[in-house]
């Protein structure tokens, strides 16, 4: 689970990175955990952690053994999927809406940090549908 956590100590005090909670403790993840200099906001740790998502960890297909679901932008009915990071919930995106830029909409629309990056779609819809 990649959350923003600000450093308590050292040379990087007061300065915020997106970390990875496991089970050995937390470590800083994706571009946060090479050569960044920290942040100044919640909000722009997790915005450079789900660029790192966006660049490397971004997957769009097309999913001919599921049902159709609705566009998570438009509601139109789709059987296009996306999925941001690892591990995490399918997206469903239309033809029109099917691309990292959509990703990456979806998951500023609703920036409120301390985020878990995999509950953004819960959080955009506001309720759970699970
Ligand atoms: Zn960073
Ligand atoms: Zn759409």
């Amino acid at each position: 689970m990649a959350i923003a956590r600000m450093c308590e100590s050292g040379a990087d005090a007061g300065k915020w990175y997106t970390v990875i909670l496991g089970q050995n403790g937390a470590r800083r993840a994706g571009y946060c955990a090479t050569g960044c200099t920290g942040h100044e906001s919640s909000q722009r740790a997790l915005a450079h952690y789900l660029q790192f998502q966006l660049d490397r960890e971004t997957d769009l297909w097309f999913d001919r053994r599921e049902p159709a679901c609705e566009c998570e932008i438009c509601g139109a009915r789709t059987t296009l999927r996306a999925r941001l990071g690892r591990n995490t919930k399918l997206i469903a995106l239309c033809t029109h809406h099917q691309s990292t830029k959509s990703l990456q909409t979806l998951t500023f629309d609703c920036s409120t940090a301390p985020v878990h990056i995999g509950s953004l779609r819960d959080a955009h819809r506001g309720r759970r549908s699970d």
